[in-house]
């Protein structure tokens, strides 16, 4: 295999379109996404959709959204479906080198087969008897009514890689079934497309998961046989529910749609997508980049890997404390939170997820019910009549509480709890340093003197 060296990297996600996607398709999406970013590369988001059966417009448009939903937006969007005409033209070329052949068997002639050889003891690859057709055996099957499926004659030898993440693999192609390539119908699979496109697009890493080790054996001999050079593959492992399944983008498992529509924050889906099951530690970050630099695929571990949703209520909330205002601002106007950037920073540690500022942004906007007990409503009458005189500026609180310290006599709890239960009729939140002055004078002064406000 020759790899020659990589400069600008191109990378691609291949998702079929035929569901959602869910933590394990944007763990491979991540990594690619990630790295091609990280490297100054392109990345490719590439629809294999040339199962028409299967796959629709409505997923594809999913698909872009939920990865514009974790910050991925490809340099480049391609549909196998509009580029048939680059594999036909390749699979010419096998045909004219001998190494796709037409089959006839059906579907239950080839179970027949397997089980036979399987009761003789040998392992059940096909046995390439449609190599042994002459042109009349061909023209006679043709004139029943058969029409062949193609099959890639393997080389049957080793074939060996660098991976990425799991060090120097070899396959021995001797013990695979000649792959088909293309149905009966003329549609055709994946492994052929997939190949062809890599090389016309210069795909230089293939980062994908671990359930392709063998295809990529088999996929080597095909780019060599179509003259192409080599991607360097890293194959990573599987992601799993915490039942130890595994997920299915058919069965809607762990769809990202579900985790966004729970208010868990992309970055943090993002984060455990790709640390969970590597030797790194799990942590939060506060944007895509931060993330793409702790990216070490050799850190990624051989078994696969339980993805806990409970983990991510946590990752999510250490998010959120991370975020800069700037990475929110859409998001709170959306909701009709105002307060700026001061109100940003003041909630953002007490947040399980996003929404919740708009129980705070209730707090600071009013009107809220101060919770005031009898024996605290002289003490709060008299921090009422100290507050500071109009503008606010500077330390607003600390002023306020030096001057209310002595004249109280009060400290500590009996001295904050009561103005945090009547100025955000709340047992605890944000620090009132912060919240006072978003409150404001006119606000505060009612609700220390037991008003709605
Ligand atoms: N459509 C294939 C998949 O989702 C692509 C595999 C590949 O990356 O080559 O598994």
């Amino acid at each position: 295999m020759s790899t020659a060296p990589v400069h600008r990297p191109v990378l691609r996600f291949a998702p079929s379109p035929t569901g959602l996607l869910h933590v394990g398709n944007a763990r491979t999406a991540l990594y690619n996404a990630l790295l091609a970013r990280r490297e100054g590369g392109t990345f490719i988001l590439r629809y294999d959709d040339t199962d028409t059966a299967r796959s629709t417009r409505a997923f594809a448009e999913a698909i872009a959204q939920d990865l514009a939903w974790l910050g991925i937006t490809p340099d480049r969007v391609e549909r196998q479906s509009e580029r048939l005409a680059l594999y036909d033209a390749a699979a010419a070329r096998l045909k004219a080198l001998g190494r796709l052949y037409p089959a006839y068997e059906t579907e239950e002639e080839l179970e027949t087969r397997r089980l036979s050889r399987r009761r003789r003891g040998l392992p059940p690859v096909y046995d390439r008897a449609a190599l042994k057709l002459t042109a009349e055996d061909r023209a006679r099957l043709e004139a029943e009514g058969r029409r062949p499926h193609w099959r890639f004659r393997l080389e049957g030898r080793p074939v060996a890689w660098d991976d990425l993440v799991r060090g120097r693999q070899s396959i021995d192609t001797a013990g695979l079934s000649d792959p088909v390539l293309v149905r009966a119908d003329g549609s055709y699979l994946y492994t052929f497309t997939s190949v062809v496109d890599d090389i016309d697009m210069g795909v230089s890493h293939v980062i994908r998961g671990e359930d392709h080790v063998t295809n990529t054996a088999v996929q080597i001999e095909i780019i060599e046989a179509l003259g192409g050079a080599v991607p360097v593959f890293g194959h990573h492992n599987l992601l799993t529910l915490p039942s130890g399944e595994g997920l299915s983008k058919r069965l809607g498992h762990l769809s990202l749609r579900a985790l966004r529509e729970e208010g868990q924050e992309a970055l943090a889906v993002a984060a455990l997508a790709l640390f969970t099951g590597t030797s790194l530690a799990v942590e939060p970050a506060a944007d895509l980049d931060a993330l793409a630099a702790r990216i070490d695929l050799a850190a990624i571990s051989r078994a696969p890997a339980r993805f806990d949703p409970a983990d991510l209520a946590a990752l999510t909330a250490g998010t959120l404390h991370l975020l800069p205002y700037p990475a929110v601002e859409a998001r709170l106007a959306a909701l009709g939170i105002g307060g700026g950037e001061a109100f940003w920073l003041a909630v953002r540690g007490n947040l399980a997820t996003l929404k919740d500022a708009a129980l705070w942004w209730r707090v600071v906007e009013g009107p809220v019910a101060p919770v005031i007990a009898p024996e605290d409503a002289d003490f709060l009458a008299q921090a009422a009549a100290l507050l500071p005189p109009l503008p606010w500026t500077g330390e607003v609180y600390a002023d306020w509480l030096a001057a209310l310290k002595p004249v109280s006599g009060r400290k500590g709890r009996a001295l904050f709890h009561p103005l945090r239960a009547a100025l955000t009729g709340a047992e605890s939140g944000p620090e009132l340093k912060a919240l006072l002055p978003l409150i404001g004078r006119e606000r505060a002064h009612a609700r220390l003197n037991g008003a709605a406000a």
